[in-house]
C-alpha cells in the first residue's frame, strides 16, 4: 500500500484524504450489511489500522476524529440512523485505537517502511481491539442488560477479530513492490496456490463442519514456500471465500445439502486429519531449518582448511564458557603461535603446499594439546591455543611439546622433506567475567608481545613472561 499523498506536513490534506476514504470503505461496508445489524465485512477499521500502524504519526485525537466523523456521516446518510450512528461508531474507533497503540508500542516491530517484522504480534492486538470493540458495541446497541448481550457481543467479535487477522498481516506486510512474477517462476512453485484451490474445491463438494479446515495445510505449504504478504494474501482470499461460501450456502458446514452424500462424521474426520498433517508439515521445515542453522554455526565456527576453531568460533566459545559460569576465577593460558618463515613455504612450493602445511600443523597441535584446551587459527598461519587452569611452569611445558611435535617430523612438499617450525608466545591471568572479550584480548597482546621477542631471538622457539626472563630456545635442526 502506498500512501505517498500522505504528507506529515498537510494536516489539512490528510485529514480530506482519511474522510474520504473512510467514507468510501464505510459506504461499501454498509452495503455489504447482512439482514442483522452487522455488516458481513466491515475491513474499514483494518485498513486505518495498517495506515495509521504505517503511518505512526497520523496516531493523533483530531485524525481519530476525522475518521469517527466519516463513519457517523455514512451512517446518517446512508443507513438513516441517528443517534446510534453516533454510539456505534465509537466501537470502530476504540478497535483501530487499540490496535494502532498496542502495535506502533512495541519498539522495533515496525520497520522504518511502516512493516511489521513479527506478523504474530497482530494476533494479540486485533483479539484486544475486538474485544473493547465488542463491548462497546454491544452496550451502544442497548443490550447490556438482556440476555441477547451475549450474542451481540460475540457477533462483534469474531466480525471484527476475523477480519482484523485476515486482513491486518496482508496489509502490514505487502511490500512496496510486490512481485508475484519473481516467486511464482517456475510451474512447481504455483503447487501451493494449485493445492489450496483444490482444497477449497474438496471443502465446497464435501462440505460438513470439517471442510472448514481443509485448506489448512496448503495455506501451511504457502507459508514454507512464499514470501509472509502472499501467504497473507492467500490466506485472506481463503478466508472471505470461505465465509461468503457459507453465507450463501455454497459451502454447506451444517450438513444438510451437501453435492456428496457425506456424513457428518466423515466430513470431521477429514477435518481433523488436515488438521493433523498441518503441525507436522511445520515440524518438518522447522527440523530443516534447524539442520541449515547448525550447519551454518559450524562454518561460522570452524575453519574451513584447518577444521579447528575460526576466531569468531573460539570468541563464541569463550562467551559460551562465560554464560555457563565455567571461566569463574579460572586461570585462563594463551599460546600465540606463528609458523616461521610460511611465506618462503609458499614462495618455494606453491600456495596449495603453504595450505597443506597449515593443515598438517594444525594436526600436530592439536594432536598435543587433546582434550585439554582449543586450538583455534587466529589468522592467516597465526594459531591461538587455549588452556585452562595450568600453572606457569604447566604452561610452559605444554608451548614446548607443541613446537617440538611440530618441528620433529619433516612434511614433504613436492618431494622434498621439509621442517616447519613455530615460534611461540605465552600469557595467563584471570578473565574478568564482565568484560570476557576485554580482558582475553589483553592477554592475547601480551602473549603477542612475547611471541615478538621469539621472532627476534631467531625464531623457533617459546618465550614467556611468566617464568622470569625464561625463554626456551631450540635452534634449528
Ligand atoms: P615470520 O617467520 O616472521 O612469521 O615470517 P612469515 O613468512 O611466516 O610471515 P609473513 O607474515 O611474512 O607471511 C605470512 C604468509 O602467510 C603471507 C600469506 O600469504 C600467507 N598466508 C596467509 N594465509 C594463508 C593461507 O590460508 N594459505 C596459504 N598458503 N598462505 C597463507
Ligand atoms: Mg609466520
Ligand atoms: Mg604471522
Amino acid at each position: 500500500m502506498r500512501f505517498t499523498f500522505l504528507n506529515k506536513d498537510k494536516p489539512l490534506k490528510n485529514a480530506l484524504i482519511l474522510f474520504i476514504f473512510t467514507l468510501f470503505f464505510c459506504f461499501i461496508g454498509s452495503h455489504l450489511r447482512q439482514p442483522a445489524e452487522l455488516s458481513l465485512f466491515w475491513p474499514i477499521n483494518a485498513l486505518l489500522t495498517a495506515i495509521f500502524v504505517r503511518f505512526s504519526w497520523l496516531h493523533r485525537l483530531r485524525y481519530y476524529l476525522v475518521c469517527y466523523g466519516a463513519m457517523v456521516f455514512n451512517d446518517t446518510l446512508f443507513s438513516g440512523w441517528a443517534l446510534p450512528a453516533f454510539t456505534l461508531n465509537g466501537a470502530n474507533i476504540l478497535f483501530i485505537l487499540v490496535a494502532v497503540s498496542m502495535l506502533i508500542q512495541r519498539p522495533g516491530l515496525i520497520n522504518a517502511s511502516g512493516r511489521v517484522k513479527s506478523a504474530l504480534s497482530i494476533f494479540p492486538a486485533c483479539l484486544l481491539a475486538s474485544a473493547v470493540c465488542a463491548s462497546w458495541g454491544a452496550v451502544a446497541q442497548g443490550l447490556l442488560i438482556s440476555e441477547r448481550f451475549l450474542q451481540a457481543w460475540s457477533d462483534w467479535l469474531s466480525e471484527q477479530f476475523s477480519t482484523g487477522v485476515l486482513l491486518l498481516p496482508f496489509l502490514l506486510t505487502l511490500p512496496r513492490r510486490p512481485s508475484l512474477l519473481s516467486t511464482l517462476r517456475r510451474w512447481q512453485q504455483c503447487l501451493p496456490i494449485v493445492a489450496l484451490m483444490l482444497s477449497l474445491g474438496a471443502a465446497v463438494v464435501i462440505g460438513g463442519g470439517g471442510s472448514l479446515s481443509f485448506p489448512v495445510p496448503a495455506l501451511i505449504w504457502c507459508a514454507i514456500g512464499y514470501p509472509l504478504w502472499l501467504t497473507s494474501g492467500l490466506t485472506l482470499l481463503t478466508g472471505i471465500s470461505e465465509i461468503i461460501l457459507v453465507v450463501h450456502g455454497v459451502m454447506d458446514i451444517q450438513g444438510d445439502d451437501r453435492l456428496l452424500p457425506l456424513g457428518d462424521l466423515a466430513s470431521a474426520r477429514l477435518g481433523v486429519a488436515t488438521i493433523a498433517i498441518s503441525p507436522l508439515i511445520v515440524a518438518v521445515s522447522m527440523d530443516a531449518i534447524r539442520q541449515l542453522n547448525h550447519q551454518l554455526a559450524l562454518r561460522a565456527n570452524h575453519d574451513f582448511l584447518t577444521r579447528q576453531l575460526s576466531r569468531s568460533g573460539l570468541y563464541e566459545r569463550l562467551h559460551q564458557l562465560e554464560k555457563n559460569g565455567e571461566l569463574r576465577a579460572r586461570l585462563t593460558g594463551v599460546l600465540l603461535i606463528d609458523i616461521d618463515y610460511f611465506k618462503a613455504i609458499n614462495d618455494n612450493y606453491g600456495h596449495d603446499a603453504g595450505d597443506a602445511v597449515l593443515f598438517e600443523v594444525a594436526q600436530r597441535m592439536q594432536q598435543a594439546v587433546g582434550q585439554a584446551g582449543l586450538v583455534c587459527r587466529f589468522g592467516g598461519e597465526e594459531f591461538l591455543v587455549l588452556l585452562f587452569d595450568l600453572d606457569d611452569g604447566q604452561l610452559l611445558e605444554h608451548a614446548e611439546t607443541i613446537r617440538q611435535r611440530v618441528m620433529q617430523q619433516k612434511i614433504v612438499l613436492r618431494g622434498s622433506a621439509v621442517t616447519v617450525t613455530v615460534s611461540i608466545g605465552v600469557a595467563s591471568g584471570n578473565l574478568e567475567t564482565d568484560s570476557v572479550s576485554e580482558s582475553f584480548n589483553q592477554l592475547v597482546s601480551a602473549a603477542d608481545k612475547q611471541l615478538f621477542i621469539s621472532k627476534r631471538n631467531g625464531r623457533n622457539q617459546t618465550t614467556s613472561s611468566l617464568v622470569g626472563e625464561s625463554a626456551v630456545t631450540d635452534a634449528l635442526a
